[in-house]
């Protein structure tokens, strides 16, 4: 290990709370939660999908409810397996026990491992924490032991078609007219084979964007999947030219020892894990230490309980986490109130720079960048109401416990 990377490690280490402090956090929620009156017995799961994106509402026998929300994209059929290979295991439990729930869930479909099983289980989790943070009149922020506030995010643009000079000027507009004191871009092609989205792109954009942006702006970069390691490392060497900080997904991110090369080789933090829902396989990442930054998404991994545990197991690494959340649908909520409450939260959350008009009418209050921050929305469970108008236009599933 190189004293650069030994440095950053220190540093992480500095401002990250033992993992210790997370399982107290959780364990004493645990412990509070146990002491309620029962909330019930689950009766009710409903979906509510529409376009891309499902919600799901958790409802018991004396009437306590939460919402959630399925991972988005091909929603529907994610929907359907929630209803399929999840509810059976969910209906007639009591809700306290989301954490042999979840595990339930998975074992159950072992023959159908991770991606839609995880997605929908995502569904079904969320709703959980809402109805539990209702019954305890708390945010899911506050059960795990944080306080809603500011979270500083971090402009993240979705974009590769963007020419290099109108991707500075847009990110430098947003830095006046918002606040936010750090950007991330994408650089090279989506599962690319070393090829850039075009010729040169990469070397045009990220200069471009430093010079907009200032010295004084945080600079992060997405490569998704695109580089063998070779490539990846003289790319990151012309990163830490430009003070990049945060390198993400440098290699196809199957290839763990590819990407655990790349994080040797570079002064630049490697960050990854999104598109990972197999806890196994995170341990195995952490200890193989192939990221620097660790990024469950909530609702990919199969919801909040399982990213907790990703976070922990990061925390035992003394390594950050920042969850990846990359559109402003309940994902975005759910990242919001975890960064409140984990010890071992990176400086910045991700927040999309994209207009989607399927996340606008989603929910309310949207959320909003001040000052380079969004604020976790107060109030008990998720601190947002779905729009009932949405709910109402959104083609609805139910599994009843009978
Ligand atoms: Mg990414």
């Amino acid at each position: 290990m190189n004293r650069s990377r030994r440095k950053f490690l220190k540093a992480v280490a500095a401002v990250t709370a033992m993992s210790s402090q997370l399982k107290d956090l959780q364990t004493s929620s645990h412990a509070q939660q146990a002491r309620k009156k029962s909330i019930g017995k689950i009766k009710t799961i409903e979906t509510f999908t529409q376009g891309p994106v499902s919600i799901v509402r958790v409802r018991t026998d004396s009437g306590a409810e939460g919402c959630g929300q399925i991972a988005p994209f091909n929603a529907d059929i994610s929907a359907l397996v929630l209803h399929r290979q999840i509810a059976p295991h969910v209906l007639g439990k009591d809700p306290a026990d989301i954490d042999s729930i979840v595990d339930r869930c998975i074992e159950a479909n072992y023959k159908f491992p991770w991606s839609y099983v995880c997605r929908a289980l995502a569904g079904v989790d969320t709703a959980l924490w809402e109805l539990r943070g209702k019954a305890e009149n708390k945010s899911v922020c506050e059960l795990l032991g944080g306080k809603p506030r500011p979270i500083a995010v971090y402009g993240s643009s979705m974009s590769r078609d963007i020419k290099p000079a109108d991707e500075a000027d847009r990110l430098a507009r947003l830095k006046d007219t918002r606040g936010f004191r750090a950007f991330k871009i994408r650089i090279g092609k989506v599962c690319g084979h070393d090829q850039d989205q075009w010729p040169g792109r990469t070397e045009a954009l990220v200069p471009a964007v430093r010079k907009a942006i200032g010295d004084d702006v945080s600079l992060l970069v997405d490569a998704n999947s695109c580089y063998t390691p070779a490539k990846a490392i003289e790319v990151g060497k012309m990163l830490e030219d430009y003070s990049v900080r945060h390198f993400e997904e440098p290699c196809p991110y199957w290839e763990l020892e590819w990407t655990a090369q790349v994080a040797a080789a570079l002064n630049v933090p490697v960050a990854g894990g999104e598109q990972d829902n197999n806890l196994a396989q995170w341990r195995r990442m952490i200890r193989m230490h192939a990221v620097d930054i660790v990024q469950p998404d909530i609702c990919y991994v199969g919801g909040l309980t399982r990213a907790l545990r990703v976070a922990a197991m990061a925390a035992d690494a003394k390594l950050p986490c920042v969850p990846h959340s990359a559109n402003v649908s309940m994902v975005s909520v759910f990242t919001l109130h975890t960064l409140g409450a984990i010890p071992n939260a990176g400086p910045f959350m991700e927040f999309s720079i994209e207009p989607t008009d399927w996340t606008t009418q989603l929910y309310e209050p949207a959320l909003n960048v001040q000052d380079g921050k969004v604020a976790i929305p107060d109030g008990p469970g998720w601190g947002v109401t779905v729009n009932p108008k949405w709910l109402a236009k959104a083609e609805r599933g139910v599994s009843e416990h009978r």
